[in-house]
């Protein structure tokens, strides 16, 4: 149903929330925010635009949660906790009901992740949305992409490629279960952030990226800018069941290596680190998995077989421009 509603009546409806934590939150020009003593603010932000990032008719709670939990994703990675966030949003009408389950996907997300909303933008036009998020870690202790290390061991949290499969499967292009299917598009438009992880990698990580638009896409940005070459292990991947039931080898490896939109965290860290997180993985509740390790040679990413042989590959990630 659209109803006639202000600009400033959806903004005090649905997005002004108490923010205790912040100096000044909604309603003024700006807000202000503080970090605390010893800390830095990371800052990352990510839009969501439909037909590119996200189907047209996606359920609008589980897109209020993704809006949110993309640009969580980046903060996890770098090893930042989440603080606050500003939502920018166009949208083309103002349909109460789906602004009303926006708004409670992400306020949930936030809640739960100790975020804060402190401001943002509402407009009208074609449907996007735009978040912007300040994170706090101390200072030095970043998890950047250029600090992985010869010999380091390379990390993969969850698996990768459920999302990419509900895509294909909702394209038409595969067949799973329903069961199978709700999970990948669980995965696909409810993605959870990787925070508690990404905070408890500080110190232990020498490198950390999220996988976004594919894991080999992602980790060729962590050995570019470490000047290394990554050696990933297609064998030691792990494998989602919805991937060994697809009956597609082909596109199961492809969703599984060249996906995207997993927002798994692949991370390196020294040999030396592995008991460690070996009990950080029971301790979260989280699989963590060694698929690889860092090498030197040309900075890049090679997958290998078994026997060590590379595997070609067709597709290495997604890219906007590229087809
Ligand atoms: P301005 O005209 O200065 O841009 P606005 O009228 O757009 O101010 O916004 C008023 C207040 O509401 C500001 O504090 C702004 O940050 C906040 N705000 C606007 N849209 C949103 C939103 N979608 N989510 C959170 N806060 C918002
Ligand atoms: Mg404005």
């Amino acid at each position: 149903m659209t109803t006639v509603i202000s600009e400033f009546e959806i903004i005090r409806r649905y997005f002004t929330r108490p923010a205790p934590s912040a100096i000044l939150g909604v309603g003024d020009d700006c807000a202000l925010v503080k970090a605390r003593q010893g800390m830095v603010l990371a800052v990352s932000t990510d839009m969501l635009v439909e037909g590119t990032h996200f189907l047209a008719g996606t359920d609008p709670e589980r897109l209020g949660h993704k809006t949110l939990a993309v640009n969580l994703s980046d903060l996890a990675a770098m090893g930042a906790d989440a603080r606050w966030v500003l939502l920018s949003a166009a949208l083309p009408t103002v349909d109460e009901a789906w602004v009303d389950a926006f708004a409670r996907g992400f306020h949930a997300l936030a809640e739960r992740s100790g975020v804060e909303l402190i401001g943002g933008d509402t407009t009208r036009g074609p449907l996007c949305l735009s978040v912007t998020v300040l994170g706090e870690l101390p200072a030095g202790l970043e998890l950047r992409r250029s600090g992985a290390g010869l010999g380091d061991d390379i990390w993969l949290s969850g698996a990768t490629g459920e999302a990419a499969l509900a895509l294909a499967c909702l394209q038409g292009h595969a067949r799973l279960s329903d069961a199978l299917l709700n999970d990948c598009k669980l995965r696909l438009e409810a993605p959870e952030p990787r925070l508690e992880l990404g905070g408890r990698l500080r110190g232990i990580a020498s490198s950390a990226i999220d996988v976004s638009d594919g894991l080999v896409a992602d980790l060729g940005h962590v050995a570019e800018v470490s000047s290394l070459r990554a050696d990933l292990l297609l064998d030691a991947l792990p494998r989602a069941a919805a991937l060994r039931a697809c009956g597609d080898a082909a596109l199961a490896q492809r969703c599984l290596l060249a996906g995207g939109d997993d927002y798994e965290l692949v991370f390196t860290a020294p040999v030396a680190a592995r008991s460690d997180l070996e009990a950080l993985a029971i301790e979260l509740n989280l699989p963590l998995t060694r698929i690889g390790s860092m090498q030197a040679g040309a900075p890049g990413v090679v997958v290998r077989a078994a026997d060590g042989s590379e595997v070609k590959l067709s597709h290495r990630g997604f890219d906007h421009f590229q087809p």
